[in-house]
């Protein structure tokens, strides 16, 4: 790491330091250390490996969210003399609002992220979202707190970046639909007769990402895709017919734009993380990337075909949610991850994971709400109601 401090150099808050995005937001920081400079980290609980990033990238302020860690961590002595440690949600919290920084990119896992992510639009930061549950359960509190502070919003996830990079400069009256990608999963080839037999181990291999074990069983159901549809939704202010899922199994191409004049504009680059999170946090300059892009002199083919919905419930239930608005979408997910859970532990089948989630989106009561504590209670109530379908 370069030490010199050049006050051109964009501040940079990474809430979820030490999960698979956190390490590839690294090495995009490392990469530029006269573009970024790291001045805030926090995890859930990994305190030792954020000790090692606090030396390695010379971090102030660190915060730990599981409160037996943050102890332990305040009276290790791992961390570099001088490093302000805080914990808890508060913890988490003053680092999205820490004055110095420019940008923060969250990226822990769950809704531990929700209020960071709103203290870091009151205080005016530029916000780049990792996480997924934030738009698809708080979208609208979370889209109308950036339109009011009027705070850059830049998506992570690697589709919605792509429709970002897309669309920027041009009108919204002109986008016609947009159309994500999907590889479509560990089983995009199997029989269907052979999904009933579908082992945790079968699933959590996944033929183009390295990620974490739900988010690798959700592309294989096509929840994650679904969840991703929720979260265009709100990031772009399109109506639920405008936004669209393909498969597509290079994960090559990202997003595909079409425009009212029968344009279609699309995304290109390898399958790896460190392509949009340089987007986000260089936006919107461009620089060199840490891995070597597409190279066209090499063969190159691109398939696509469209999804087969009766093969994958769970996009069509995603998408009936984003029809029914209010908290559908949150108790999608909610019952998404019980379920998923509950298959990873061996306590149900791959196939019951669209039924659970189907059959709690039928007995939670949808309605509008008005504020986020609503949310957060509907996404409860969705929890307890799909243990309940758990055989
Ligand atoms: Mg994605």
């Amino acid at each position: 790491m370069a030490a010199s401090s050049s006050s051109s150099r964009k501040r940079v808050v990474l809430l979820g330091a030490t999960g698979s995005i956190g390490e590839n937001t690294l090495r995009v920081i490392a990469a530029h250390p006269d573009k970024l400079e790291l001045v805030g980290i926090a995890a859930r609980n990994n305190w030792e490996k954020l000790a090692v990033l606090a030396r390695q990238f010379r971090v102030p302020q660190v915060a730990i969210f599981d409160e037996a860690c943050f102890q332990a961590a305040k009276s290790s002595g791992a961390f570099p003399p001088g490093t302000r440690i805080v914990g808890g949600l508060a913890g988490l919290i003053e680092l999205a609002q820490l004055p110095e920084a420019d940008t923060v990119l969250v990226a822990v896992v769950g809704t531990i992220g929700l209020q960071p992510a709103l203290a870091a639009i009151a205080a005016g930061k530029t916000l780049a979202l990792a996480s997924k549950e934030i738009l698809v359960l708080a979208g609208k509190f979370i889209m109308a707190a950036a339109r009011e502070r009027g705070v850059k919003l830049l998506p992570v996830d690697s589709e919605h970046n792509a429709v970002f990079q897309c669309i920027e400069g041009h009108p919204s009256a002109g986008i016609a639909r947009i159309t994500l990608t999907a590889s479509g999963g560990a089983f995009r080839d199997w029989p269907v007769e052979r999904l009933a037999h579908v082992t945790p181990a079968d699933a959590v291999k996944h033929p183009n990402w390295s990620m974490g074990p739900k988010i690798t069983v959700d592309s294989a159901t096509l929840a994650n895709k679904g969840l991703e549809l929720i979260e265009a939704q709100w990031l772009f202010g399109l109506r639920a017919e405008q936004c669209h899922a393909v498969l597509h199994p290079q994960s090559i191409v990202h997003c595909l734009v079409s425009f009212t004049d029968g344009a279609m504009l699309a995304q290109l680059c390898p399958p790896s993380m460190t392509f949009p999170l340089q987007h986000a946090l260089l936006h919107p300059l461009r620089a060199p990337g840490v891995e070597a892009p597409l190279d066209l002199s090499q063969l190159l083919s691109l398939e696509f075909r469209p999804v087969d919905e009766g093969r994958f419930p769970m996009l069509r239930l995603a998408k009936q949610t984003m029809v029914a608005g209010g908290v559908a979408p949150a108790v999608y997910n909610a019952a998404n991850e019980i379920a998923v859970s509950a298959f990873l532990e061996g306590r149900v089948p791959f196939l019951a994971i669209p039924q659970i989630v189907d059959k709690t989106l039928q007995a939670v009561a949808n309605f509008e709400p008005t504020e986020l504590a609503a949310v957060l209670e509907a996404d409860a109530r969705a929890r307890r109601t799909a243990r309940t379908f758990l055989r």
